[in-house]
């Protein structure tokens, strides 16, 4: 369903959400005018069809897939279960990868970047709609702030969230002679203090597709080294950058994974939907206290609905299930 705020370009579709109250600071204003939604859910088609158009040599992938991700032992998907059938590895060419990769086919082809609702982005993910995303947002705007933050945003998907949280510290930190021009270079003595921000996705070809996403939109955020990513699951966090100012978590774990509470800091926050997949859901935000870590305060914020925090395999396989029922329906 598409909520209230949907509009025909981003930057109408912003003006809605700061009239629904849904942004309310200027920093996620700016930082939402500024990272364009329509690099990351192209019209017509689902976000993981872009990989396999010629825009990007193999050769150029590889040389950024070496900049901006981990070593490749590393960014190896780590699957805990195995159930059957097994998904492919995480370095595993995107063809045999599931998830609904038809652009011929009418039904698939209704994205709209500009609409408030979550948009499917192929194997079996979807980019959450615009008004949870500038929930998250606010939530975490302060965290992100900080001088020199480092972010977590795990399940990265379109990497959309990723450059709003890159672009969103940076606003607050020029806040009192904050540019008109968003293009422009990033000073020096700024750059020090940008908020880093690592994205992981289990998904390779989403991770991939998510640094071209915003090679489009925001390259400086890629050649300022101000975002990275790997493949691999986000429920081990990513302890090498621990630990983070902020983590959001774009799917719904059923209990808060052990590894990210850790990984957060002392005075940090993390925003993470909790609940059973398909069922009942909240949106939380939860604060490590900061003179006793051991403390963390745990506050409901609202009611949705995420895909799971999963195992590669049962999302491989929930992706292979959704191509089935739609060939039948055909
Ligand atoms: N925040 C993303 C939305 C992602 S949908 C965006 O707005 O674009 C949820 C994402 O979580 C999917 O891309 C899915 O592949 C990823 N995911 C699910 N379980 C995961 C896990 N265990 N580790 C890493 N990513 C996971």
């Amino acid at each position: 369903m598409a909520w209230r705020a949907s509009g025909h370009t981003n930057a109408e579709l912003v003006h809605n959400l700061k009239r629904l109250g849904l942004i309310e600071s200027p920093v996620v204003e700016k930082a939402f005018l500024a990272v364009d939604r329509k690099y990351f859910v192209p019209v017509g088609r689902p976000a993981s069809v872009s990989l396999s158009t010629p825009s990007t040599s193999g050769q150029q992938q590889q040389q950024q897939q070496q900049q901006h991700m981990e070593p490749s032992a590393s960014a190896t998907a780590q699957v805990r279960e195995a159930s059957a059938p097994q998904p492919p590895a995480a370095n595993a060419p995107l063809s045999v990868f599931p998830g609904r990769q038809h652009e011929e086919r009418d039904e698939f082809a209704q994205n709209d970047p500009y609409e408030d609702s979550p948009q499917y982005i192929g194997y079996y993910a979807t980019i959450s709609a615009p008004h949870i995303q500038a929930m998250c947002a606010e939530l975490l705007r302060s965290h992100i702030g900080r001088p020199g933050a480092r972010v977590l945003d795990v399940g990265s998907g379109t990497g959309y969230l990723t450059a709003i949280f890159a672009k969103l510290g940076e606003f607050t930190l020029q806040l009192s002679d904050a540019t008109e021009d968003i293009a422009a270079p990033t000073p020096a003595t700024t750059r020090a203090l940008l908020p880093r921000v690592f994205g992981i996705d289990h998904v390779r070809p989403l991770v991939e597709a998510s640094l071209q996403n915003i090679r489009l939109s925001n390259p400086e955020l890629i050649d300022e080294q101000r975002v990275a990513f790997k493949a691999d699951d986000g429920r081990l966090g990513w302890p090498e950058y621990a630990p983070f100012d902020a983590i959001h978590v774009g799917a719904a774990a059923d209990v808060v994974p052990r590894a990210l509470l850790e990984q957060l800091k002392p005075g940090g926050r993390m925003v993470i939907p909790i609940g059973p997949e398909g069922g009942d859901q909240k949106l939380v935000a939860i604060d490590r206290d900061e003179t006793d870590p051991s403390k963390y305060i745990q506050k409901d914020i609202t009611g949705v609905r995420y895909v799971p925090l999963c195992d590669l395999a049962y999302q491989w396989q929930g992706a292979l299930n959704a191509d089935t029922e739609e060939e039948e329906k055909l």
